[in-house]
């Protein structure tokens, strides 16, 4: 088998040792005689899986006891459309700090279809054309039901560093693609959102980290497979969830608690999103469109200097098992996403092949 270095932005590169355990238990899983995905989710041996990943998730994340942590279905998206449904009166307004792709989506979601949702445009480009997070921007609007904001835009490569004071106003948000990739203080917001397929596990999970006292309150007509009270009462269970991923996120979290949990991937995310910007700022044939402090951590976007040269260098990319580079359809230019999942010689090979690159092309 000849393994490729995957950089893709999800479903992305998960932890090789979580791949193996899934693999060699795949078949049989816990001396049952069936595999986990042939496995009723009400069955002791599922609930026990269930359970394990749910209390580990609250322990690597520190999460309060006054949080539930929710697995639905749904993606993203669905969440985009459960937080209006779960959280804003109908008479009532949220404020949404967009700051590129998903979170405009959101607000789109939020605005086209429930309610009054105020758009709040953070990003600007400064006097030498890159992007950067303007702060003062992110002011709550008194009376506000909720204020949104996505800290780490996936698409853009754009990373909020600095937590929004929403001063009172409960913060929502969405960190599909950075979730467990820093440390966070989860007593600060009012709920975190996520798909798992960015960072976590494969895709067809969601989770939702959600504050007690903000459940209870959904739109009558709201769906009940998206109404956060309702998957609380059963445990996530409304429904049959995604077993298979569920059981593969509780592989991912035990991954982190092993290696030393959160703090240590922070690190290990600055080391690594150091060395590629490094790269990319000495050199003048690539750029990066955005200021160095908000510059996501994970999913770094880069252009060639020289367009043109676009198809060869994902050419010569694919040729040497560098897959996944290529940026999102509404961006283009590049984009290397590197989560957890992927150690820092992989962010070495990528270097070295944009240095190789960029001399046979000057
Ligand atoms: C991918 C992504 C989404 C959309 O997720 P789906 O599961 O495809 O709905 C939303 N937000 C962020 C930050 C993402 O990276």
């Amino acid at each position: 088998m000849s393994k490729a270095w995957n950089y893709g932005a999800g479903p992305s590169m998960l932890p090789v040792e979580v791949m193996e355990k899934a693999q060699a238990e795949f078949l049989d899983f816990n001396n049952t005689g069936i595999g986990i995905v042939e496995m009723s989710h009400r069955s002791k041996e599922y609930d026990a899986v269930a359970n394990h990943a749910r209390d580990t998730l609250r322990k690597i994340m520190n999460i309060p006891d006054n949080y539930r942590i929710l697995f639905e279905q749904g993606g993203g998206r669905g969440q985009f459309a459960a937080i209006p449904l779960n959280l804003l009166e109908e008479d009532g307004f949220a404020d949404y700090f967009v700051t590129g792709h998903w979170s405009r989506c959101a607000f789109n979601e939020c605005n086209d279809k429930y309610g009054k949702a105020l758009l709040h445009e953070c990003v600007e480009k400064d006097d030498k054309g890159q992007y950067f997070i303007n702060y003062d921007k992110m002011q709550v609007t008194e009376g506000a039901s909720y204020a949104y904001a996505c800290l780490n835009e996936t698409v853009n490569g754009i990373e909020i560093n600095n937590i929004p004071d929403t001063k009172g106003v409960p913060l929502i948000v969405d960190m599909s693609s950075n979730i467990l990739t820093r440390d966070i203080d989860v007593s600060k917001f009012g709920a975190i959102i996520f798909g798992a397929q960015k960072n976590v596990a494969p895709a067809g999970l969601t989770i939702t980290i959600v504050r007690e006292d903000l459940l209870g309150k959904a739109r009558k007509y709201c769906p009940s497979v998206l109404d956060w009270s309702t998957l609380d009462k059963y445990d996530s269970m409304y429904n049959t969830p995604n077993t298979f991923s569920w059981y593969m996120a509780g592989l991912a979290f035990d991954w982190i608690e092993s290696i030393g949990g959160v703090s240590e991937l922070e690190k290990r995310n600055i080391a690594k999103a150091n060395l590629l910007y490094d790269y990319v700022d000495s050199s003048d044939f690539y750029i990066c469109p955005i200021k160095r402090s908000d510059r996501s951590r994970v999913n770094c976007v880069f252009t060639l200097k020289d367009e043109s040269l676009n198809q060869a260098f994902l050419e010569m990319a694919s040729q040497k098992h560098l897959v996944g580079l290529k940026g999102h359809k509404v961006l283009g230019g590049m984009r290397a996403s590197i989560y957890n999942a992927m150690p820092i010689e992989g962010v070495q090979v990528l270097v070295d092949f944009l240095k190789q690159f960029e001399s046979a092309n000057k």
